[in-house]
């Protein structure tokens, strides 16, 4: 189904979160009304998925709300609805309003469950209170979750990404959820920045924020996660706007790639291996990354692991 996405700013965040500026990462520094948001839907020919990106959607006054989802609705028949929000304002209250409109998924900006890195973010809820929302959101049973998580975060560290998965993973059992994932980049003018200047947060580089970000995946894929997004979405705002961290546009790729060799050392830790065709740019795209990660992992050098790797018709 086609999105048609609408970037609502940083609008009614409960909090200034220490990593974050929409406007950097979205390119969107205006924001549309409920009614540019109904000429856009209403222009649009065949189903949609109208989509609220980029602030705390349902932080918004209910009528607030309303407008923009009465806006969303009045694409064609059979479009639907997504938002994006700060898991300190979904209530079963909120969940009801939702439920009278198309909404379909509600995504939760989950960044990590650890208090002391909760708190060194200014993220502005508990890990304990984060993981009630998303039962809440999963018991209601009319919304698919989306849980939005951050790696290299001050303060978070691999295991700390990987423990926060896993007990969301338990809440979650064998509902669907999706699931984005997103290295943590310094912005212009964030707090963060001012946490780099000072030396008090130092970020991962490329090629161990892929690791992480790949362990995530690897563990996301076996617990049955929806996995719809691996770093930002690049824009030119955002190419001036980061400063530091791990920015690369193939950075999903690369993590992804390392899933891939982590999966199959798991399967057979010397080879050989068959691939489907599809993968073979996980595996040798971007100067072989997965090859040579895939050679690491099993001590060999990159000919022979090569050599080790068939591909299915
Ligand atoms: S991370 Fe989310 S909640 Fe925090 S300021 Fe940005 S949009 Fe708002």
């Amino acid at each position: 189904m086609n999105r048609l996405p609408f970037f609502l700013p940083m609008k009614n965040c409960p909090n200034l979160c220490v990593y974050c500026d929409q406007r950097t990462i979205t390119g969107h520094s205006e924001t549309p009304s409920p009614s540019d948001v109904r000429a856009g839907a209403s222009g649009i020919e065949g189903e949609v998925e109208v989509c609220f990106f980029g602030g705390s959607f349902t932080c918004f006054p209910k009528s607030l709300q309303r407008e923009y989802l009465a806006a969303a609705s009045s694409a064609t028949g059979g479009s639907r609805i997504r938002v994006s929000t700060h898991p300190s304002c979904i209530t079963r209250e909120i969940l009801s309003l939702l439920g009278e409109y198309p909404v379909s998924i509600v995504e939760l900006g989950i960044s990590s469950l650890d208090d002391s890195v909760l708190n060194i973010c200014n993220r502005g809820y508990s890990g304990k209170e984060a993981l009630e929302k998303i039962s809440l959101l999963l018991d209601d049973g009319r919304f698919t979750p989306g849980v939005q998580m951050m790696t290299g975060l001050p303060g978070q560290t691999e295991s700390s990404s990987l423990e926060d998965l896993r007990l969301i993973a338990a809440v979650k059992g064998n509902r669907p959820m999706q699931l984005r994932i997103y290295p943590c980049l310094v912005l212009k003018g964030t707090r963060l920045e001012e946490m780099l200047t000072s030396g008090d947060y130092k970020p991962p580089g490329i090629a161990d924020s892929s690791r992480w970000a790949g362990r995530m995946i690897d563990y996301a894929n076996a617990a049955g996660f929806e996995l719809l997004r691996v770093g930002l979405q690049e824009t030119a705002s955002l190419g001036e706007g980061a400063i530091a961290g791990p920015h690369h546009p193939a950075l999903g790729e690369f993590a992804r790639a390392f899933a891939l060799a982590l999966s199959l050392v798991r399967s057979r830790p010397s080879g050989p291996w068959t691939l489907p065709p599809l993968q073979k740019s996980l595996v040798f795209g971007h100067g072989g990354w997965g090859l040579g990660e895939l050679a690491r992992l099993t001590g060999k050098d990159k000919e022979e692991t090569e050599s080790l790797i068939y591909w299915s018709e």
